[in-house]
C-alpha cells in the first residue's frame, strides 16, 4: 500500500487579483522508502503542493484527497495536523537558518522537537539528540550539541536540520531544494546521508527541486510540474532519460550538465498566468510540437509501455519525435 496517495488535488489561493490556481488536478502516490522527485520551474506549484501535504496552506481552497497512512489529511484539524508534522511527516528546506533558531543551542532545539511529541525526560532527549547528530556525521556530537547554529558551517547546519527532521523517525520527509545552497561536494554528502536514512529508517522522501540533472541520478519516481499541472510522471530513469512530454524534454535540454559546453538551449516564452482559467494545454504557447487541438482541449493523460504518463496530445514520446539537440560546437 502506498504511504501517500494524492488524488485529484486542486489548490486555489485567493489573492487581491483573484484566485491563483496553483495546483490543478494533480494525482500521484509515494511508496515507503521511495525517493519521489518533483521537478519544475519556480511557480510550477511544486512548493505549494508540498506545503499542502504538510498542512501549511491555511488560507488556500483545497479539494481532492491527500491520503497518508490511510487518513485524509485534508480532514484533520489543525491540531491533529500539528501532531503529525514533525512526528510522521517532517520537512527540510533550502535554508537551515530559517528552521533553526539563532539564540538556542542545536541540542536544545532538537530536544524540544523530541519532547513536543514524546513524553521523555530532558536527559533522555539530550542523549537522543547526541545520537542523531552523530548519525548525520557531526563529529564529537557530545560537545557540538551545546553549540549554536552560527558555530556550524553551511553544510554542517544542513546536517543539523536533517538531524532535527529525522530524530522522530518520520515515515515521510519532504525536502524542498535541500541542496541548492550547497557546493557540489557537500551536496553529494547530504544526498548520501538522505539515502542512508531511507535505507536505515525506511523513510520515504519527496524531493522538490528545479534540478533535473540531480533528480535523474537519484529519483525512483519523478513528477514534472508546469503551471500547476502534473505534466509527466513515471519511473525516474524513464522520465529523465527518455521524456514523453515536450515540456520535460525542453527542461532537460535547458538544464546545465557537467558535459554542457556552449550556450544552453532554453525554452522560449513565459509560463501562463496562474490567475487565468486554463483552456487546452498549459504549455501550448511554448511547445514546438503544438497542434490545433492543444489550444482547445485539455490533453489526456497518456500512458506508455515504460509506465511513464504524459499529459499531452502527442501519441508518441516527445523524446522520439522532437528534433535532437544541436551538436556541440567544434
Ligand atoms: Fe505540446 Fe500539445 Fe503536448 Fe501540450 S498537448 S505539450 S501543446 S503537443
Ligand atoms: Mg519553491
Amino acid at each position: 500500500m502506498p504511504l501517500l496517495t494524492v488524488r485529484n488535488l486542486h489548490i486555489d489561493i485567493p489573492t487581491g487579483d483573484g484566485d491563483v490556481h496553483a495546483v490543478r488536478d494533480v494525482s500521484f502516490s509515494v511508496e515507503p522508502e521511495q525517493l519521489f522527485g518533483i521537478a519544475g520551474e519556480s511557480g510550477s506549484g511544486k512548493s505549494v503542493l508540498s506545503q499542502a501535504i504538510l498542512g501549511l496552506m491555511p488560507g488556500a481552497r483545497i479539494s481532492g484527497e491527500i491520503l497518508f497512512e490511510g487518513k485524509n489529511l485534508l480532514e484533520l484539524t489543525p491540531r491533529q495536523m500539528q501532531k503529525l508534522r514533525g512526528d510522521r511527516i517532517a520537512m527540510i528546506s533550502q535554508d537551515p537558518l530559517s528552521s533553526l533558531h539563532p539564540f538556542y543551542s542545536v541540542g536544545r532545539q532538537i530536544t524540544e522537537a523530541i519532547r513536543a511529541h514524546r513524553r521523555i525526560s530532558e536527559r533522555a532527549a539530550l542523549e537522543e539528540a547526541i545520537d542523531i547528530l552523530g548519525r548525520v556525521g557531526i563529529h564529537s556530537p557530545e560537545k557540538r550539541v551545546f553549540d549554536f547554529p552560527h558555530q556550524f558551517s553551511g553544510g554542517m547546519r544542513q546536517r543539523v536540520m536533517i538531524a532535527m527532521a529525522i530524530v522522530l523517525r518520520p515515515a515521510l520527509l519532504i525536502a524542498d531544494e535541500p541542496t541548492t545552497a550547497l557546493d557540489v561536494t557537500v551536496q553529494a554528502q547530504i544526498l548520501a546521508l538522505l539515502n542512508q536514512m531511507r535505507r536505515e529508517l525506511g523513510t520515504a522522501i519527496i524531493m522538490v527541486t528545479h534540478d533535473l540533472e540531480l533528480l535523474s541520478s537519484i529519483a525512483d519516481h519523478a513528477m514534472v510540474m508546469y503551471a500547476g499541472n502534473r505534466m509527466e510522471l513515471g519511473p525516474g530513469e524513464a522520465v529523465l532519460k527518455a521524456p514523453a512530454h515536450p515540456y520535460t524534454l525542453g527542461l532537460l535540454r535547458s538544464s546545465p550538465t557537467q558535459e554542457t559546453r556552449g550556450p544552453l538551449p532554453s525554452i522560449p516564452g513565459q509560463p501562463p498566468s496562474l490567475l487565468a482559467e486554463q483552456v487546452g494545454c498549459a504549455f501550448a504557447a511554448r511547445c514546438q510540437s503544438a497542434m490545433e487541438i492543444c489550444g482547445q482541449k485539455r490533453p489526456p493523460l497518456r500512458e506508455f509501455d515504460d509506465e511513464t504518463r504524459s499529459l499531452c496530445w502527442l501519441e508518441t514520446k516527445a523524446a522520439s519525435v522532437a528534433p535532437s539537440v544541436p551538436a556541440e560546437p567544434i
